[in-house]
């Protein structure tokens, strides 16, 4: 139990194994800059970036939580549900995440083939490869390609004419429903929580998220007012959810937020751990 009020923790952020610029090392000296206590890495449908954050804060007294920022799909709509204290070592979560990653490649093969069809053509699965490092494929790093070969002016204009989830080069039905995904998180000892509700929208849904499991919803995110993130806190209390914070830092690759700019206290990350299954984090 951690009863400091001023300690702090930034819950949501990516790093080079998602579409972040930012490695393990440079999240622990920002978190160190901002003398946060906790950190917990969600790259998108991944942990790889977990261990090495953890080798990265040795020493630092910084605290860090293995998490993961799933994909999930209603109709057509990405939903980002995330799951925080899963065992990283669980085959369940471990075969899923191997899973997730070839259904990412087979979704870029046929994002590129869509693009084709209307015409972007001269792209290849390699140049997006070349893009991904550490990372598994994303729509960011196509972005890129389409910036690179001069269809997009940048990665912004890339996903509004392309990539978006309403775009022609966009392709659906890859991922699960929420309550899959949900499920898996706490088959898998972790707590599930709804990513920046106030954008992925889909307040009438969050009861049955609810039934599936649901543990928190992310009500404080960067740059929302103050009356939507009380709305939403409003909503996670009525159903007994957690309400659960981060900045959603993704280092240069995205301006307008930063580790640290939205943390929550250490008591929100105590309530994670009382509802979390996974008793070798405890
Ligand atoms: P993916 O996981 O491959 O579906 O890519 C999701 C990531 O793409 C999100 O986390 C954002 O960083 C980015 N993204 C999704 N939609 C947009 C959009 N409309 N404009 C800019 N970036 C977006
Ligand atoms: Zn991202
Ligand atoms: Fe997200
Ligand atoms: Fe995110």
């Amino acid at each position: 139990m951690t009863n400091n009020p001023q300690l702090r923790a930034d819950l949501h952020l990516h790093t080079i194994y998602s579409d972040s610029t930012l490695t393990p090392q440079d999240v622990i000296n920002a978190a160190k800059a901002k003398g946060l206590a906790c950190v917990a890495v969600t790259d998108h449908d991944t942990l790889d970036g977990y261990l090495p954050t953890l080798k990265a804060a040795e020493g630092s007294g910084i605290e860090v939580l293995p998490a993961a920022e799933f994909s999930s799909q209603l109709n057509k709509k990405t939903v980002h549900i995330l799951g925080y204290l899963m065992d990283p070592d669980h085959t369940g979560l471990k075969n899923y995440l191997v899973d997730l990653k070839q259904r990412r490649i087979a979704r870029m093969e046929e994002m590129i083939e869509r693009l084709k069809k209307i015409g972007l053509d001269g792209i290849t699965i390699s140049d997006v490869a070349e893009k991904i490092g550490k990372a598994s494929f994303g729509r960011p790093h196509l972005a890129q390609v389409l910036v690179d070969k001069g269809f997009a002016k940048n990665r912004q204009a890339a996903f509004e004419k392309y990539l978006s989830d309403t775009s022609p080069g966009y392709v659906s039905g890859i991922f699960d429903e929420p309550q899959h995904v949900i499920e898996i998180i706490r088959k898998s000892g972790g707590v599930a929580v709804l990513a920046h509700p106030m954008l992925t929208l889909v307040d009438e849904r969050i009861p049955s998220f609810v039934e599936a499991g649901l543990g928190g919803l992310e009500a404080s995110y960067p740059n929302i007012s103050d009356k939507i993130c009380l709305y939403y806190e409003k909503i996670a209390r009525k159903h007994g959810l957690i309400v659960t914070g981060g900045s959603d830092a993704h280092g240069d690759n995205r301006g307008w937020t930063h580790i640290g700019k939205i943390t929550v206290g250490m008591d929100v990350v105590d309530a994670l751990r009382a509802k979390s299954q996974n008793s070798s984090i405890k």
